[in-house]
């Protein structure tokens, strides 16, 4: 394979970027001075080095500054999909629990089961003296998500912690990271109790 192949194939592994973009990118950075390639390169090595995902939450920030924060309610833990939700919902700055980030949501034609997500973590933070009383489920709208949603209440509710569920205000098939503040923030509040009919 060719060094411009080689690097068009990488790109258009990412997410949204489809073969023609991966080619347009390669050969706008081949327009460019040598330092500004470099200086991506560089960008991608360090962000893969310093920036370690919490080891309690999973947010990708290491110290996590909301798991390290005393004036945050232990009593409640909002599980989402990604750390750009976590984002998304403290910029929209009424939340004042805690996170569990799942890396991830349940997609079968991807290949994403329960076990490439993190909920032995996430038991285990319910369990042995836990301060949780509420677990806010704050999985996209999407089918995916919805069948998390439903996968996350099976699985928690033997440990007998209230599951609720963030209400429909967000568009089906949105995504909570795009959403707006007021949006994700009547999401949270409009929650409701997660049953066996949903
Ligand atoms: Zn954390």
């Amino acid at each position: 394979m060719s060094a411009i192949e080689e690097l068009v194939a990488e790109l258009a592994k990412l997410p949204g970027i489809g073969r023609k973009t991966a080619q347009r990118l390669t050969f706008h950075l081949l327009k460019q001075p040598a330092e500004t390639a470099e200086r991506l390169a560089e960008a991608i090595r360090r962000v893969r080095g310093k920036v370690m995902a919490c080891g309690v939450c999973g947010n990708l920030s290491d110290p996590c500054p909301i798991c390290s924060d005393p004036r945050r309610d232990a009593a409640l833990l909002c599980v989402v999909e990604e750390s750009g939700d976590v984002n998304a919902i403290e910029r929209a700055g009424r939340y004042r629990g805690r996170y569990h980030v799942l890396g991830g949501r349940i997609s079968p034609l991807d290949g994403i089961g329960p076990d490439e997500l993190h909920l032995e973590r996430l038991v285990a933070r319910l369990t042995n003296g836990s301060e949780v009383r509420e677990v806010i489920v704050a999985t996209n709208p999407s089918m995916e998500g919805e069948a998390t949603a439903t996968y996350l209440q099976q699985l928690l509710k033997p440990i007998g912690v209230r599951v609720t569920r963030i209400a429909r205000g967000l568009p089906v098939g949105g995504d909570l990271e795009y959403a707006d503040a007021v949006t994700i923030a009547q999401a949270l509040a409009a929650r409701r109790e997660m049953s066996e009919t949903d």
